[in-house]
């Protein structure tokens, strides 16, 4: 008999952050696990998409993104990083962060090409590549430390096609330095490859900055930069993410998007767009203030509770090692904490392509109102006693 399903959705599995946020709900844990905020939207997004329905702005956008979101965002990028984005010619507007990554790489590595991966990893870019019939090389690095670009180095050969680059990181919260950046640079180059970006929490920074790879120099043509509206507008559900690409590269990304979604929600877009004209400067630093007090209350709790972790540069997640506390294994131990404690986290191990590199870390993520955030640090104070070894 034949196989039922195609063999490239034999290398990966369901997302399991995904799959922890359906065993919180069904066990009325706080849900720390799946990184959406509880919070509401800025007023200013809401209202302008209750006036785009309520305008009939209802059916398709074209393609590659709403004219007006298109046009904010090349202000947006030239304003805040100095990039020249052509409306027309650079922008492909996509159904969230997560459409954007894979229909870059649909659009731009063949099958047998390998495409690098620093570990731990978001979990999508493994599944991605395979999509793609390409070769994910993994490469492992230090949560806290600098970029080992040696390792990076190592992993790299001419059949290279791209590195994918996420800063800030999900789920160790670095922060990449220009040096770091300029290293990875000069790998791209070197290899002829690209350097696809995930900068899906370029606001959300506690230290240094965000720099987007496509502003170093030379690295305009060979960058891919994927961001979205998820996580810097706190509307995860909207599903509205943007890619800024070469010309070239454009017209074969916008032909995948085109024949994966056509586009994404179109009042949506134009609420955006709404948002990125009229918030000022103080919404974006706020974002950061905000979320810098939330890091420091989880970071404090986890710590108090038995974890060791470092309070991330950026993002909004907490990798924490919790071998001080449980011999069980990552996945045991967070559906444990799940029923018994009532907090979900992440299994260290699906950042990991071989899983033992998580077996001891569980991922925490803090963008939740105070309240929630105390009753969870709360829950945690209690592993401790009733932990098993
Ligand atoms: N990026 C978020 C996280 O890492 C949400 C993942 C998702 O469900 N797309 O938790």
């Amino acid at each position: 008999m034949k196989p039922r399903t195609a063999r490239r959705t034999h290398g990966f599995t369901e997302s399991v952050i995904r799959g922890m946020t359906r065993l919180a709900n069904e066990h009325g844990a706080i849900n720390l696990a799946q990184g959406f905020p509880n919070f509401p939207a800025p007023g200013a997004l809401k209202e302008a998409a209750a006036r785009a329905v309520n305008d009939d702005i209802n059916q398709y956008a074209i393609t590659w993104g709403a004219q007006r979101l298109r046009r904010a965002l090349a202000r947006k990028y030239a304003d805040w990083y100095g990039m020249q984005v052509d409306p027309e010619a650079n922008i492909t507007v996509t159904c969230g962060s997560t459409e954007a990554m894979a229909a870059v790489l649909l659009a731009v590595v063949n099958p047998g090409d390998e495409v690098v991966v620093f570990e731990p990893f978001y979990e999508n870019y493994g599944p991605d590549a395979i999509l793609c019939d390409a070769k994910p090389v993994f490469v492992r690095l230090a949560p806290d430390g600098p970029l080992d670009l040696d390792a990076i180095a190592a992993a790299c050969s001419s059949r290279t096609r791209a590195i994918i680059v996420n800063t800030p990181n999900n789920p160790t919260g670095r922060v990449l330095t220009r040096a770091e950046l300029e290293g990875l640079a000069e790998l791209c180059r070197k290899h002829d490859a690209y350097a696809i970006t995930d900068e899906i929490y370029e606001h959300i920074y506690y230290e240094g900055e965000h720099i987007p790879m496509a502003t170093l120099p030379g690295m305009a043509d060979r960058t891919i930069t994927v961001s979205g509206a998820s996580k810097t507008f706190s509307v995860t559900g909207w599903r509205v993410g943007t890619i800024i690409a070469p010309a070239d590269l454009s017209v074969a990304i916008r032909k995948v998007h085109d024949f994966l979604t056509v586009g994404a929600p179109a009042p949506l877009q134009e609420a955006i767009a709404v948002g990125m004209e009229t918030l000022p400067r103080s919404y974006y630093t706020s974002l950061s203030s905000e979320y810098r007090v939330r890091r420091d209350m989880l970071h404090a709790g986890l710590v108090g509770a038995g974890f060791t972790c470092s309070p991330p540069q950026g993002a909004y997640y907490i990798l924490a090692d919790f071998s001080a506390l449980s011999d069980l294994p990552d996945d045991e131990f967070a559906f444990w904490l799940t029923k018994e404690i009532g907090v979900a986290a992440v299994p260290g191990s699906s950042f990991f392509n071989d899983p033992a590199g998580g077996k001891n870390l569980v991922r925490f993520a803090f963008c939740k109102t105070e309240p929630i955030l105390v009753e969870a640090v709360k829950r945690l104070a209690a592993v401790r006693s009733v932990a098993t070894r």
